[in-house]
């Protein structure tokens, strides 16, 4: 058998289903040899441009959180934190939200991350946030941007469940040479931190990584689903929200003669059977941000909103600060009027407001396992507990988690196309 070509290799992760297109990858290669850019399937994923060689590829594996992701070392998990089983390392876990209305009001679910963002370029603790705002291309979307003003940040705000790249440009912002805070998927955290062995500015200069606990994108041909139901063509959008303006908030489609809303469930579905995610969303590790010093989640019993009185819910937070640095900055912001925390919680409230994130962490072991036994690509997936935790799944749980990979694998659920750039797509 000959040995697969550098850009085959990159590839193979696409078409794994394990990418999940933070865009850290062009950043390694360079611009001009891998574009991470919007491909036929919808999602951002890498496209290779140029000559790639193969010891750049070994690079990408060790960076890429597709294939590599290991939980937190050193302060996070070191003194002074508790290591919950599933929810990790925490040192206070409290209910919160934006003191700030509008930010509040305009947030995804209580502002917290605009207003944590907005806080530290206030006080001068980052000259820049990294994050990601509406994407011109795909409203659907989001795209990388930087936020030098806390308007910007209150501009950004909001979840974006489309594919949105966030460290397609790491690379511009750390020559930069600026202190600055990135605010991102959990995911995107873990990238962040494999590229920090490979780069010691990202130490140096990512002052604070702020994270949302993390169920998973939502698959391009899952929001035309949503579109083609409100009569909506995906071409005629000029904006898009998932949700945010109250908690959730309607999800809001406008095109240049139109504006529909519906309820945030009539998107993803009534109950967690109906979500559609990408196949690396399934067997994720890290929904929950342990490699980040903040993360900040929803507070719904369940994990859902139901349909009642959600229109008329400010939101609220529940905010995990995990390091020391994020400790000292979850106080200082509630100190400095930023935030308002109502109260301490801990990781049995977690578990209430999202059973989904337990149930994953238990379930990602049998599934890596799934995946090894049909000789795919198997993530490195190391310091998250997670051996220990489907060791406290009954064993045929387990084993039918690990038939069930294999069969999704067999019938192609886990295969993407390889991936093509669409005619025109931006880099
Ligand atoms: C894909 C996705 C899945 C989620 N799944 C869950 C879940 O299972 N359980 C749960 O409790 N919460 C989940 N959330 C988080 C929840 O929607 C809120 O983002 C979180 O509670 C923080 O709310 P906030 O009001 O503080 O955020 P805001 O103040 O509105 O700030 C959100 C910040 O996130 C950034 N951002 C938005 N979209 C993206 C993106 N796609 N990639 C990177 N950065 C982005 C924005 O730039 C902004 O800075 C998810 C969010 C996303 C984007
Ligand atoms: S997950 Fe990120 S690093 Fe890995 S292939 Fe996708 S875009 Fe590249
Ligand atoms: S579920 Fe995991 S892999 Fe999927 S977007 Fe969220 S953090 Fe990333």
């Amino acid at each position: 058998m000959t040995r697969p070509t550098p850009a085959e290799r990159l590839e193979a992760i696409v078409e794994q289903g394990l990418c999940i297109g933070c865009g850290v990858c062009r950043s390694i290669a360079g611009s001009d040899t891998v574009a991470v850019t919007l491909t036929e399937t919808g999602y951002q994923q890498p496209v290779v441009i140029g000559e790639l060689d193969h010891s750049t590829v070994d690079t990408i594996y060790d960076v890429c959180p597709g294939v590599r992701v290991d939980g937190p070392t050193g302060a996070a998990a070191g003194r002074g934190a508790t290591i919950d089983p599933v929810w990790g390392p925490w040192r206070r876990i409290v209910r919160s939200w934006a003191a700030d209305p509008d930010v509040r009001y305009e947030g995804s679910t209580g502002g917290v991350l605009t207003a944590l963002g907005q806080y530290v370029l206030r006080t001068g603790l980052v000259d820049v946030v990294l994050h990601t705002r509406p994407s011109v291309d795909d409203p659907t979307g989001g795209e990388p941007t930087l936020s030098s003003t806390e308007a910007d940040v209150f501009r950004s705000g909001g979840s974006r469940y489309g594919p949105a790249a966030p460290l397609r440009d790491i690379a511009e912002v750390l020559d930069l040479g600026r202190p600055f805070a990135v605010i991102a998927k959990p995911c995107d955290i873990a990238a962040l931190a494999n590229l920090a062995r490979h780069d010691e500015r990202v130490d140096e200069l990512v002052r604070y990584r702020l994270t949302m606990v993390c169920g998973g994108i939502g698959p391009p041909a899952f929001t035309d689903g949503f579109l083609e139901r409100i009569g909506i063509d995906r071409h005629d959008l000029t904006a898009f929200r998932y949700r945010g303006r109250g908690c959730p908030g309607p999800t809001r489609a406008e095109t240049a003669v139109r504006v529909e809303e519906r309820h945030y469930l009539d998107f993803w579905g009534d109950d967690e059977s109906m979500w559609s995610l990408p196949w690396r969303c399934k067997i994720c590790p890290d929904g929950i941000g342990e490699l980040a010093d903040i993360a900040a989640a929803d507070t719904w019993p369940g994990g859902s909103p139901t349909r009642d009185g959600s229109e008329t819910d400010p939101g609220t937070n529940a905010v995990i600060a995990r390091t020391t640095a994020g400790l000292e900055l979850l106080e200082a912001a509630a100190r400095d009027g930023a935030l308002t925390i109502e109260c301490d919680i801990g990781p049995d409230d977690m578990s209430v407001y999202q059973p989904h994130q337990v149930r994953k962490k238990h379930a990602v072991a049998p599934r890596l396992a799934g995946i090894a036994d049909m000789g795919r690509i198997t993530p490195r997936f190391t310091g998250l507990r997670l051996d220990e935790l489907a060791a406290t799944s009954p064993p045929d749980v387990n084993e039918r988690q690990r038939a069930g990979t294999r069969d999704r694998i067999r019938i192609g659920k886990a295969t993407e196309p390889t991936p093509r750039a669409r005619p025109n797509s931006p880099s």
